[in-house]
């Protein structure tokens, strides 16, 4: 199985960017486990959506957004529905939640328009936390954290990254954030379901697998 990272929001001048403009509804009993010095695990759960806003630059709403992070993804309805039919697995949606700003009295920038009335946005979360097998992967490790004692490992900034996610500790979910770096993978079903559909606002690139 393929493995992508998506660049959702590349088209940043043609579609309206947004921000999480609300505290993110995190698990308790994963913020407990936060280190203060290497700031690990990389991916916390949460039990609820996020709340966002609208950047000034542009008023039209692509069809992908990725509000604040690489692996937070928002989507309007119709990818929504596209992924149910589908049946891409791994992943809540919830209704996303926004948080209304007062207009300004001559913007320079067109915005989208509050109180919002575009399509509806669904927050579509990743449940499957997964391992990358580190040695056939690109990433570097700094050693174990002095104060909590996890591996501290990053991906390597390079053109031509491979990361390999252990079979083993896959769900086998289509949405998958691994246990090591930031970001969300995605499989190479979710890129037929956009590319099928020519969904907006979203380029992708082949970054790795699932172990054989
Ligand atoms: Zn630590």
């Amino acid at each position: 199985m393929k493995l992508y990272l998506m660049n959702v929001s590349a088209n940043w001048n043609e579609y309206a960017e947004s921000y999480i403009s609300d505290k993110i509804p995190w698990l308790e009993e994963d913020l407990k486990q936060n280190c203060e010095k290497c700031l690990r695990p990389n991916h916390f759960r949460r039990n609820g959506p996020l709340t966002i806003s609208w950047f000034e630059g542009c008023s039209t709403i692509g069809d992908l957004l990725s509000p604040g992070a690489l692996d937070k993804l928002v989507v309007v309805d119709k990818v929504k529905r596209a992924f149910d039919a589908a049946k891409l697995k791994g992943y809540k949606a919830w209704p996303v939640q926004i948080k209304e700003q007062k207009p300004k009295k001559n913007p320079k920038f067109p915005i989208v328009p509050s109180p919002y009335d575009g399509p509806r946005l669904w927050d579509i979360y990743g449940e499957d936390i997964a391992h990358l097998i580190t040695e056939k992967s690109s990433v570097d490790s700094r050693g174990p954290c002095p104060s909590c004692g996890i591996e501290r490992i990053d991906a390597l900034d390079d053109d031509d990254c491979h990361f390999v996610i252990d079979r083993e500790s896959w769900d086998g979910g289509d949405f998958i954030r691994p246990y090591e770096i930031g970001g969300m993978f995605v499989t190479e079903r979710v890129i037929d379901v956009i590319r099928e559909n020519g969904f907006t606002n979203v380029e992708y690139k082949l970054e790795g697998c699932i172990s054989d």
